[in-house]
């Protein structure tokens, strides 16, 4: 049995991640210190005797015993208001974590794929972003301790390749949605799923005219699925070019949702990327792959997994 290790397992996408490698006959270990996931995203594998749960801060030296075959990088908050409130811990995981799993990476020769950004790109200049992009990042705005977290992350990682000639995958990952995102962890489509669930008006940053291209879960992990297995070893960009306004989506929420509530205007947070839309002409070519799950189908199943929450859930204020 081929063993796998998946940091950020108790988060939205790396909960996903430990589900399909499950599915596909791994053995799993979940890494973790729940500084922005939740332990219910994987309660349902503790019971599997393929699946077992390491708390570890990956920002500290880790250790796996025996051998190991790959390694999926995924820890990291996401959300601006997760890494503007910890931007230290933000920059030290994209740093000294991904430093420290590729190091166990190399000493166990596994293969490593880190989880990059569309947040690379910062507020691009080319439009939609190829990965030829070098980007426009403010490294000393609020959101730098992300982007350049993961610019870093990127450049150690093609280093380990280069130098050691380690096996490594980088995805750049663009809007992904889905079930288990925390409800309240500020990104747009919780944001207005829970707004529109508790009756309250819709905040639109900005003017609204900013776009964003919103991916569904499920074609999120089978793009990350099919890279890991491909011999690509450049960045690549895995998200759905189908894009929106900000505006246009708080309204495409408003007729899913059935809410009577309207939409208010709030000032655009600092750095707040004016559009972005992936060019996934590489993973159509080297993987063969593209999303499948169309914007209102995949809000449809997001919707019900909100409404299906509790009601102390949906009231619970995180920031
Ligand atoms: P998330 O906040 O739901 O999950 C991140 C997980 O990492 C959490 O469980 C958190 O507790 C854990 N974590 C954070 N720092 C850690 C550390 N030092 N040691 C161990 N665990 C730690 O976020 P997500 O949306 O699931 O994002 C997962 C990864 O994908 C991140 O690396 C993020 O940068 C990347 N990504 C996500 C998106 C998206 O749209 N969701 C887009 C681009 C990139
Ligand atoms: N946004 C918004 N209202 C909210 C939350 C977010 O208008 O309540 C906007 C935000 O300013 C950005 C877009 O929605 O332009 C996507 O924000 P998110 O935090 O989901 O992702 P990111 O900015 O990292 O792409």
């Amino acid at each position: 049995m081929k063993k796998i290790l998946i940091t950020g397992a108790a988060g939205f996408l790396g909960s996903h991640l430990c589900d399909r490698f499950i599915k596909e006959g791994y053995r799993v270990i979940g890494m973790d210190n729940l500084i922005t996931g939740d332990l219910k995203n994987i309660a349902h594998l503790f019971p599997l005797e393929q699946f077992e749960f390491h708390h570890h801060d990956v920002s500290n030296f880790v250790h796996v015993s025996g051998t190991l075959d790959y390694i999926l990088h995924f820890a990291s908050p996401a959300s601006p208001i997760d890494y503007l409130k910890i931007p230290i811990q933000t920059l030290k995981v994209g740093s000294l974590g991904t430093l420290n799993l590729l190091g166990l990476a190399k000493q166990k020769g596994a293969r490593i794929l880190v989880a990059s950004t569309s947040e690379v790109y910062g507020d691009p200049l080319v439009h939609p972003q190829t990965e030829e992009y070098f980007g426009n990042v403010n490294p000393v705005g609020p959101r730098g301790v992300y982007d350049e977290a993961k610019r870093f992350m990127e450049s150690i990682t093609m280093a380990y390749h280069r130098f050691h000639g380690l096996e490594t995958r980088i995805v750049r990952i663009f809007n992904t949605y889905g079930p288990r995102m925390r409800l309240n962890d500020g990104r747009v489509v919780p944001a207005f799923m829970g707004q529109a669930l508790r009756g309250e008006d819709l905040t639109v940053f900005g003017d609204g005219s900013q776009t964003r291209s919103f991916c569904y879960i499920d074609d999120l992990v089978e793009g990350i699925y099919r890279l890991l297995f491909s011999d690509y070893a450049a960045p690549m960009n895995i998200g759905n070019p189908h894009e929106t306004t900000i505006r246009e989506f708080a309204e495409e929420i408003l007729a899913l949702t059935e809410a009577n509530q309207k939409i208010i205007y709030k000032p655009l947070p600092t750095d707040d990327p004016t559009q972005r839309q992936p060019d996934i002409t590489k993973a159509k070519e080297i993987l063969g792959w593209e999303p499948q799950v169309g914007r209102s189908q995949g809000l449809k199943i997001v919707y019900d997994y909100f409404k299906s929450l509790t009601k102390e859930e949906l009231q619970k204020k995180e920031h």
